[in-house]
């Protein structure tokens, strides 16, 4: 007699699993730190402990990146063809896709987003990374290259290129978008046949450990993807050090991309780097003006502000520079800030009281050089990490707001003139992630675009992302780039292999 299938709400599974004692993932089986340690992630609604988590230090990233060295030497995946790879991890992606409710629920648990964010961006976003990687897989191609050799006079070469995996992968990722970061990095490194020892943030761990039970659903070979969750200065600091791991991969701040780049100097691994940004968003007076002042509040309040790419510096031509800025506090003005789980908050809490506390003391900083806020400017809420929205004005690029990476609801307004003044000041900037243009002149868009020195220009839209768009920084916003194919180059050493026929 057939039973009836059991159906577990999504609020059931995701406290199940949350107050769960959670371990990490070392060679396909769940297991404690080795110094048996755990550590506490609060909810930032809050902040109130959700779990606690095994904490891996030294010892726990040695195990894991021997699993990931052995899986990528001698396991089943290194036998793998492209097609099986990319089936399994299409197969990954059905299953977060199956998921995805239980997954919204604990990213905004964790991270403080609200639900319906996590709903509509956050997860369809990784689904999607998982699965334009696995067409990846069986399309990583070498080239056949016809040689001169001017010292082989008469000889005859057939030679070629093959792009192989780079081989044992540290995995560094950040708070602010958990799963997608946890995405991004380990798509490419699939697709290209890489093991990985990943390490989420101490803030977030939840959504990667639970990912990682789906890993092991999806039939992906033990130890090619481990997980061991712990701090930065600890476990990830031990990660890129590690004189057996080939490539880091990281996205974080600037300050920690420079300690992970020397640690990275000992073996010489490869290092790929995502890091901080001040995004300049430009705002043309020949502008639809709705759309500007709608995709300027976007740019800048999206996930809090918590975005390396938020559009933190607004430049608006002078003509329209009251309109927009009122339009813009306006908007921030009916931001509804509260707790993610409920459905009518538009913004939720900062992920920590280290981010509030930080936010607080550059809008203290900024009153202090003069600036004023014309909507938020302060902390707000008796329990949890909550900033109200912000916009700055009489600020100016000598100032730490307009300089420094705030990563939160804070945007700093600034007027301009003429356009190379603008180009000018936007570009003043060590940064070089993203810009805005807002303009219906698309002479001046595309010449403007090309001026500055940022890694994705978005031109009368902002926050668009796509699997198949590259991202990643100029300057001191990163080295090489997530997504795209251009991804795949940062997973593969490329081979060539030279025959006298
Ligand atoms: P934020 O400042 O926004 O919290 P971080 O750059 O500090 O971002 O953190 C991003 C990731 O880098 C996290 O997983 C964190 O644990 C890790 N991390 C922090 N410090 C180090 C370090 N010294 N070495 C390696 N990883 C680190």
């Amino acid at each position: 007699m057939a039973t009836a299938l059991k159906i577990v709400p999504p609020e059931d599974k995701v406290n199940s699993f949350v107050s769960r004692k959670h371990k990490m993932l070392i060679d396909g089986k769940w297991v404690d730190s080795a110094s048996g340690k755990t550590f506490p992630t609060y909810n930032p609604a809050t902040g109130e402990v959700l779990s606690y988590v095994a904490e891996g230090d030294r010892e726990d990233i040695d195990r894991a990146v021997r699993a990931a060295r052995n899986a990528f030497e001698n396991g089943p995946w290194s036998r793998l063809t492209p097609s099986e790879r990319g089936r399994l991890i299409w197969k990954l992606a059905d299953l977060l896709e199956e998921n995805l409710e239980e997954f919204a629920e604990l990213e905004s648990f964790d991270n403080g987003k609200p639900l319906k964010i996590a709903r509509v961006a956050d997860l369809p976003l990784a689904v999607d990374m998982f699965r334009y990687m696995a067409g990846w897989a069986t399309k990583i191609e070498g080239n056949t290259i016809p040689i001169s050799v001017p010292y082989a006079q008469g000889a005859k070469f057939l030679a070629y290129t093959l792009r192989e995996p780079v081989g044992v992968v540290g995995q560094i990722i950040p708070w602010n978008f958990p799963l997608l970061m946890a995405a991004w990095k380990l798509g490419p490194a699939l697709a290209t046949g890489c093991t990985v020892v990943l390490k989420p943030a101490e803030q977030t761990p939840l959504s990667a450990l639970r990912l990682g039970e789906l890993i092991q659903e999806a039939g992906i070979p033990d130890g090619v993807v481990n997980i061991v969750p712990g701090y930065g200065e600890t476990a990830g600091a031990a990660l890129s050090a590690h004189p057996d791991v080939d490539k880091v991969a990281f996205t974080g701040s600037t300050e920690v991309g420079k300690l992970i780049l020397q640690a990275a100097a000992g073996n010489l691994k490869k290092v790929s780097l995502e890091l901080g940004g001040k995004s300049p968003n430009v705002v043309f007076a020949d502008v639809d003006l709705d759309a500007a002042i709608g995709g300027a509040a976007n740019a800048i309040f999206f996930n809090h502000g918590q975005c390396c790419c938020a559009g933190s510096r607004l430049y608006v031509e002078k003509k329209i520079f009251d309109k927009v800025v009122d339009g813009v506090a306006e908007q921030a003005s009916k931001i509804k800030v509260g707790s993610g789980q409920d459905d009518s908050t538009d913004m939720g809490p900062l992920v920590s009281k280290e981010q509030l506390d930080r936010v607080c003391g550059y809008l203290e900083s900024g009153f202090s050089e003069g600036a004023k806020a014309v909507v938020g400017g302060s902390k707000t809420g008796d329990k949890g990490y909550f900033v109200k929205p912000t916009v700055l004005v009489n600020t100016n690029e000598n100032m730490k707001v307009v300089q420094e990476e705030i990563f939160g609801p804070v945007v700093t307004a600034i007027p301009f003139e003429d356009p190379a003044e603008v180009v000018s000041k936007a570009n003043t900037s060590v940064y070089g992630l993203a810009a805005g243009v807002w303009t219906r002149d698309i002479q001046k868009a595309h010449r403007i675009a090309s001026q500055l020195r940022a890694g994705t220009v978005w031109i009368n839209c902002y926050n668009i992302f796509d699997a198949a768009l590259p991202f990643g920084g100029y300057k001191q916003s990163g080295w090489g780039r997530e997504m795209g194919h251009e991804v795949l180059e940062q997973y593969t050493e490329v081979k060539a292999v030279c025959t006298q026929l």
